[in-house]
């Protein structure tokens, strides 16, 4: 291909606009994108030729060229893809997948008025929390709760809302930062807090707090350490002794948990993480995410003790962080789902996709693998593996799950030294699908972990547009 600019008897070969415009293809297009925009990207087609390599392309390569253009820009910028990275709550492709239920819930109130701040018994303006409060409160054994934009959120009004000018203590085994932005030193300091550092990095006792806890103290916090884990020589102190000891000086003692488990998940068979409802039973609130083990929707929530959270309602920063009709709606709907233990694992996607066996996905990869090697016959080799699946969201940060999936690595013969190109290259592509399949590159591979692939059907079609 040669780059030299269009000369001047070439350019007299570049079609008008009009004579494009007035081509059959054309018709279509403006029927499809509207005419507007149709000339605009006519418009910067030609002005690329006009520019560019040399070269005319004939009219009707300029026009399915402009078609492409346009189907490029129409697409959504957010839309589905395959998560299958091995983490299920990835919060980079969205956390928790909601039930049909919620999606209902969601689309019924979100194109319709509804009740949002109504009371429909007394005619009266209404709470909007209303709509969840009594289930969280059935599900959790807290006197009152309150619905907020995420977790960081829900931490962030509890500090400033119990707290502002007032110090909170804080053991410094829990002073951590949880995923990019969110540091607890810097939220406290956001939050109008003055943090009081208790004990030591590895080693916090009951006596420190006692120590740490004066007149100037307006709340004792705990955060759950949702990512990382300290091994060896460590100590915090009992969670109920502490509390006894918060009551005693009159403090409220909150715990950040992050992820909010209404149900014990070791009898579902999963590694145990405390529930929202034994966390309660030793402190006065807790703050936890919508979106993590719970399940549903973005949000935060504030759960506990009801003279607390009406503090914390009344505040000003509880407008500015409250969430809309459809959140209440995904949250009410997938909270209802809870009242039926017996078949969450069924009903609630993120206990389904968590609780899948080994030896249920390793039949999946098995049954998928004739299907995509014949996909990928002679781009790729395609074998079945063993892998770990990770819960995500900082949740359980320690613990994986047995899993299985395909491995994708080059083809037999196309030599080992430059996997790491062609692995790069297959990831691009898999991006570039319909529907985008998000694997992880590990070694010379990229490996689909096939714990969190529902639709089957719909990941082969994708498939079928693979150009490798
Ligand atoms: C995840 C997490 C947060 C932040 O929650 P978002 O819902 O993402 O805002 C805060 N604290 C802890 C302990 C967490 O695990």
């Amino acid at each position: 291909m040669t780059s030299a600019p269009v000369d001047p008897p070439a350019r007299r070969r570049i079609p008008a606009v009009e004579r494009l415009l007035a081509r059959p293809e054309a018709g279509g297009l403006a029927e499809a994108h509207g005419r507007s925009a149709l000339l605009a990207t006519l418009r910067l087609e030609l002005d690329g030729i006009r520019g560019g390599s040399g070269t005319v392309p004939g009219e009707a390569a300029i026009l399915e060229a402009v078609a492409a253009r346009l189907r490029a820009e129409g697409r959504a910028s957010l839309r589905p893809v395959f998560n299958l990275t091995g983490t299920v709550l990835h919060t980079n492709l969205g956390r928790a997948l909601l039930p049909p239920e919620a999606a209902a819930a969601v689309a019924a109130v979100m194109t319709r008025a509804c009740n949002l701040e109504f009371d429909l018994d007394s005619g009266a303006r209404g709470e909007r929390d209303d709509h969840v409060e009594a289930l969280l409160c059935r599900l959790t054994g807290a006197e009152a709760a309150i619905v907020v934009n995420n977790n960081a959120a829900a931490v962030f009004l509890v500090l400033n809302a119990l707290a502002m000018r007032r110090e909170v203590a804080v053991s410094r085994g829990e002073l951590v930062e949880i995923g990019g932005s969110f540091r607890v030193p810097d939220v406290m300091a956001r939050a109008g807090c003055r943090l009081r550092e208790v004990g030591t990095t590895n080693r916090t006792h009951l006596r420190d707090f006692a120590d740490g806890i004066g007149p100037r103290t307006g709340l004792v916090m705990r955060v759950h350490p949702s990512n990382y884990e300290v091994r060896g020589f460590t100590a915090q102190p009992d969670a109920a002794e502490l509390h006894a000891l918060c009551r005693e000086r009159g403090v409220p003692l909150a715990l950040d948990l992050g992820s909010g488990n209404l149900v014990d998940f070791a009898a579902y068979g999963l590694p145990a993480e405390p529930t929202v409802r034994a966390a309660l039973a030793r402190c006065d609130l807790v703050t936890f995410s919508g979106d993590k083990l719970l399940g549903a929707v973005q949000c935060g929530v504030v759960a506990g003790r009801a003279d607390l959270v009406a503090r914390i309602r009344k505040s000003p920063l509880k407008r500015a962080l409250r969430v809309d009709k459809m959140t209440y709606a995904a949250l009410e709907a997938t909270l209802r789902l809870y009242l039926h233990p017996e078949r969450l694992a069924e009903t609630l996607p993120t206990l389904r996709l968590l609780t899948r066996p080994q030896g249920a996905i390793a039949a999946q990869a098995a049954r998928l693998e004739p299907a995509v090697a014949a996909r990928l016959a002679g781009r790729a080799t395609v074998t079945r593996i063993a892998c770990a699946s990770q819960i995500g969201s900082g949740a359980l940060p320690v613990e994986t799950l047995p899993s299985a999936g395909l491995a994708l690595a080059p083809p037999e013969g196309a030599g080992g030294r430059r996997a790491g190109g062609w692995c790069r290259r297959l990831a691009g592509a898999l991006r570039a699908l319909p529907v985008p399949i998000i694997g992880r590159t590990e070694g010379d591979a990229v490996r689909l972990d096939l714990r969190t692939l529902e639709d089957e059907a719909g990941f082969l079609e994708s498939l079928d547009a693979l150009a490798l």
